[in-house]
């Protein structure tokens, strides 16, 4: 699940090699490796190091034209050098670079041992080296061929082989796979971070599709038959990888929240008609009507824009709409009804359990959009349609602006889905205006972070913490919640206010703080009252609310954001809760931008 790089052309390949693997860290792993093909033999080198340290241990004779590189994220075997990727066969031909599992590993092994073969690590990966050095095959694509036809599991791979010094063989096989064309060279990696440095033209693999990289170009193909591809150019810059001089990406990601709402908007309000512009989806108005529910599917935290989301569309559009984990949805055997528009989101567009709910969706013959930040991504490309979110790459393992485009990207669809049915031009109207002034609204809150800070350093010391709101709260308090999680490693837990009483109520006391996400709606007083429970336990309230609202008790904190209308208002109070998660991480002293044990993109089941 980790990282992939891979170059061939005329320049020296180890250091452009190094350069993606440093690109692609974000992603976390234990163990970097590269392999280049020298005159004479295969180089290698590799360990459980950063890549900094691998970079500056780099033997001084480490010149080829072409190579392969990896950051490993272990699962067979521990973090080691004979465990670190590339894997090399016996005779030092062959080196593969692998993310995925391969789950015949074990058995494979114990054949090619009983063959006299010699393994010198713990990995599933090293068993394809040798399988490829091993296959009859007058090609290396072949013998990559043959050897794959040996494998059970998910793969992306880059091949080198001694015999076959201008070319690096790729393969994918439920593991991103991207080709990028340079200019008389060509690139691979398993992200376009690692590619946008040295072009903006890339191909997607699709599984089951390998390519041959050459200096001069690329083929690409399946066990049958050659296969035709389009490029596609990537719109972000090696620029958006780096921090701005920002201290953690998480903090740069929050701060262009503001540039990135600005991006989803642009060219898709249509003020004429009050109304929405949504080419991606690929579907007309006809169409659009036949639907009778929407199911919106992600994971993590895309999850919980979809729940909010779902309540966008419902109220606005008035469609019965719900969300659900992707990864629970592909395996409960779901009935799909023709009449349901399906919405998968994804920042990345390579969240497997995602991916695989669109294919089972799709393979029952669902209807499918994407909302998707990652242009051409897996997702993107399996969906029948969708609405990019133009959030810009995002670095930081915890969402920020995806999440909030995914939330502006509800917005749009549900009033796009509205204004074909009922919603009036003057709501459709009102809605627009409120799309339109998120950006500052945005900037006002980010710009609070002083006293976002304070409060955070104070629920930082908390062990647990509660986060409730009702209804088009409640997901807000969940995201909150799984923010505080993900990167101070803070327990919280989310609920919707109403259900206090029934139960979590028994545990609020002067021990127990809770952040109240209370917006000033139709449900104010309701939330009122649940506010005095909590006060009258002597429960310490942190209260997220719009100006001006007269709460009645007197929190600890209150975090006032602009009011928005209030189909939106979720939109606003979800800012606040990133930078209240960001400060307490900070406080504790954690890596804000990789939390322990989380990936960026859960590419594996
Ligand atoms: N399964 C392989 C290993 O443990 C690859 C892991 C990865 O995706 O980084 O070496």
């Amino acid at each position: 699940m980790c990282g992939i790089v891979g170059y061939v052309g005329a320049k020296p390949a180890a250091p452009i090699l190094v350069d993606g693997l440093a690109r692609l860290e974000y992603r976390g792993y234990d163990s970097a490796g590269v392999a280049v093909l020298g005159p004479s033999e295969i180089r290698l080198h590799r360990d459980a190091v950063r890549v900094r340290e691998l970079e500056a241990g780099l033997p001084k004779r480490f010149g080829g034209k072409s190579g392969i590189g990896h950051t490993r994220w272990a699962t067979h075997g521990v973090p080691s050098q004979q465990n670190a990727h590339p894997q090399l066969s016996a005779d030092g031909r062959v080196a593969v670079v692998h993310n995925g599992i391969i789950d015949n590993a074990a058995q494979l092994r114990a054949e090619l041992e009983a063959d006299g073969v010699p393994l010198t690590s713990d990995t599933d990966t090293e068993v394809l080296a040798h399988l490829i050095a091993r296959a009859p095959a007058d090609t290396l694509e072949d013998a990559v061929l043959t050897a794959l036809g040996r494998i059970e599991g998910t793969y992306g791979i880059a091949v080198l082989h001694q015999a076959h010094p201008d070319r690096v063989v790729v393969a994918r096989n439920g593991s991103p796979i991207i080709l990028g064309i340079g200019d008389r060279e060509m690139h691979v990696a398993s992200d376009t971070a690692a590619l946008v440095r040295y072009t903006k033209q890339v191909v997607h693999l699709d599984d089951g599709e390998l390519a041959t990289l050459r200096a001069d170009g690329y083929q690409t193909f399946t066990r049958d038959a050659r296969t035709t591809k389009t490029a596609v150019t990537v719109d972000w810059d090696a620029s958006d990888y780096g921090t701005d001089g920002h201290e953690h990406f998480m903090h740069k990601e929050i701060a262009e929240q503001p540039d990135a709402v600005r991006r989803i908007l642009k060219g898709r309000l249509d003020e004429r008609f009050h109304t929405v512009r949504l080419g991606g989806l690929e579907m007309d108005a006809r169409e659009l009507r036949e639907f009778r529910r929407v199911k919106i599917l992600g994971c993590g935290s895309a999850y919980y824009a979809g729940q909010a989301g779902a309540q966008f569309i419902e109220e606005v559009a008035r469609i019965p709409a719900d969300a659900e984990p992707a990864s629970e949805f592909r395996y409960r055997n779901p009935v799909i009804e023709k009449d349901t528009l399906y919405v998968a989101v994804s920042q990345s567009g390579e969240t497997y359990d995602t991916l695989v709910a669109v294919q089972e969706l799709k393979r029952k013959g669902g209807r499918v959009i994407g909302l998707v930040n990652a242009v051409g991504s897996s997702i993107a490309r399996e969906c029948d349609g969708g609405v990019y979110l133009h959030a810009g790459p995002e670095v930081a393992v915890a969402s920020t602006k995806a999440l909030t485009n995914m939330l502006v990207g509800f917005a749009l669809l549900g009033l796009h889905l509205g204004r074909i049915r009922d919603v009036s031009p003057a709501d459709g109207r009102r809605l627009i205006q409120a799309l339109q002034a998120l950006p500052e609204q945005i900037e006002a809150i980010v710009g609070d972070e002083e006293h976002l800070a304070a409060v955070a350093k104070e629920l930082a010391t908390a062990p647990s913490l509660f986060f409730v709101g009702r209804t088009r709260g409640f997901p807000v308090a969940r995201e909150g919640a799984q923010k505080l999680k993900e990167i101070s490693y803070r327990h919280a837990e989310a609920y919707q206010t109403s259900e206090l009483k029934h139960g979590p109520l028994a545990l609020v006391g002067p021990e127990l703080p809770t952040v109240a996400i209370v917006p000033d709606d139709e449900l104010l007083d309701r939330n009122l009252g649940a506010l005095q429970e909590i006060s009258a336990r002597s429960g310490p309230l942190t209260v997220v609310t719009h100006d001006g609202v007269d709460l009645g008790v007197a929190p600890a904190h209150v975090i006032a954001v602009p009011k928005s209308e209030p189909e939106l208002d979720p939109l606003l109070l979800t800012i606040p809760l990133q930078l209240l998660a960001y400060h307490a991480a900070l406080t504790l002293g954690h890596d804000v931008d990789k939390p322990r044990n989380l990936a960026k993109s859960v590419t594996v089941e």
